[in-house]
């Protein structure tokens, strides 16, 4: 069996990130936290945590702050539909590459 490095932290057990490929590169736009709106990094409390629940990929952490794995995170942006405070916004890929230059 396939060691699972995300555990009990994740949604999914199997399948999990990774077996569909790399599927960040599929991404054209990314999803993104924002820590002042998101409830548990606002609370400092295991709350909420939609993302991780209904990302597809298992690709969210169920951790203070939730983190996304971008190299498996594919953009479906269900996360941010999800998301009850709109803490994630999807920004197109073509401008974070730009400012990451
Ligand atoms: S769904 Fe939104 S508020 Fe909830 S943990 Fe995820 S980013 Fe934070
Ligand atoms: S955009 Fe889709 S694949 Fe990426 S973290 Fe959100 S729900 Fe998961």
């Amino acid at each position: 069996m396939r060691k699972n490095d995300f555990g009990s932290k994740k949604s999914h057990s199997e399948p999990g990130p990774g077996d569909g490929g790399k599927t960040g590169s599929w991404r054209v736009v990314r999803p993104v936290i924002d820590l002042k709106k998101c409830i548990p990094a606002k609370t400092n409390k295991m709350a909420c945590f939609a993302c991780w629940l209904f990302c597809p990929d298992g690709v969210v952490t169920r951790t203070i702050p939730p983190e996304i794995d971008y190299e498996y995170c594919k953009g479906c942006e269900i996360c941010a539909e999800e998301c009850p405070v709109d803490a994630i916004s999807m920004i197109v890929e073509t401008t974070l590459i730009k400012e990451e230059k």
